[in-house]
């Protein structure tokens, strides 16, 4: 595994190792949405990757990133859903073999999304924590690089282009929203805007209802929470101590919002955008309309950060009920 931290030449590295396999995505604004929060909001649309999330960023640069020899062997790596996408997709691109360890009881859609991406499935443990212990033994055993879900600083390096892009476009955001789950993504946008637009406040967004990287980030220290969140891209139990060591460092801000206002941001993306988010993806504008007085007539990102909704989720969203 590599062991030097995360930064902002890897990142521009990722950049040029993903670009043969993923086109930048869009950036708009919407003069409805715009109009609505009383600023201008450029959404950043991760929800149309090949994949259904960024994620896919930081698993083709992993793939790209090791020797053939040992892709050969093959990866394995532990998660219910976009991470587990991301690296099957890349494992895919280089012909390498590829497991996912995940829970018993999975979500059936995912586990067919990942199999049709040509990877193994393996059910074991009753949480990802579990399946995860499974998934380093196993590892060890067949000798296959094991992938974990966000200690890893190629996956941190390769989601950072998502921010190289949106600077690029925008240096002189005043402020960027970006959902936390594991973490690998606000790191990332913290690293990114450091280097190219260091006015640019980071403010990290998760569920109140999974909020351990909010209360490690407030603590200083790591705590697990339990998780009762629908958006399931936010739904970790437990900060990633990578991640954690640059938020600590670089990060303005973490705030938590309720699964209520998380779904009825889902519905302004989908009225005011014209575009699916799947709940993770809708945690960043719940969070700017919830400060939206704070943030009139300024600048601001957001990341619409996947577009996964399962059918139960789409039910719900269609018939405008509450994410409760
Ligand atoms: C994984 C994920 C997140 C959270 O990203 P982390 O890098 O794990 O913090 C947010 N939204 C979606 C759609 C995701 O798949």
């Amino acid at each position: 595994m590599q062991t030097t931290s995360p930064d902002i030449t890897g990142i521009l590295d990722a950049a040029r190792l993903i670009a043969p396999h993923l086109p930048p995505t869009p950036m708009w604004s919407y003069p409805v949405l715009d109009a609505r929060l009383g600023a201008e909001v450029h959404v950043k649309h991760e929800n149309i990757q090949p994949t259904g999330a960024f994620k896919v960023r930081g698993g083709i640069t992993l793939l790209t990133r090791m020797s053939e020899a040992e892709r050969g062997r093959g990866v394995l790596t532990y998660s219910t859903g976009n991470h587990a996408q991301s690296i099957a997709y890349a494992a895919r691109i280089f012909g390498a073999p590829c497991t996912v360890v995940m829970p018993e009881n999975p979500n059936p859609a995912k586990v067919a999304a990942v199999e049709a991406l040509g990877a193994a499935v393996e059910l074991k443990g009753a949480t990802v924590v579990e399946a995860g212990e499974y998934a380093a033994a196993l590892a060890a055993d067949r000798r296959n690089r094991l992938v974990s879900p966000a200690d890893e600083p190629d996956l941190i390096e390769g989601v950072g282009t998502l921010y190289l892009e949106m600077f690029a476009r925008r240096p002189d955001l005043d402020v960027l929203f970006v959902p936390v789950g594991a973490g690998t993504s606000a790191a990332a946008a913290c690293l990114a805007a450091r280097a190219l637009a260091p006015r640019c406040r980071v403010i990290a967004v998760q569920s109140a209802r999974a909020p351990a990287a909010h209360d490690s980030w407030r603590a200083g220290e790591p705590v697990r929470r339990p998780v009762g969140t629908l958006a399931e891209g936010l739904a970790t139990g437990s900060a990633f101590a990578v991640p954690r060591a640059i938020m600590r460092e670089l990060l303005d801000d973490f705030m938590l919002v309720s699964d209520e206002e998380i779904a009825a941001a889902q519905r302004l993306l989908l009225t005011d955008a014209h575009t699916l988010a799947e709940l993770a993806g809708a945690a960043a504008l719940a969070a700017l309309t919830k400060r939206r007085e704070e943030f009139a007539g300024a600048r601001i990102g957001v990341v619409c950060s996947g577009g996964n909704a399962g059918p139960a989720e789409l039910q719900r969203l269609l018939g405008g009920g509450n994410a409760a």
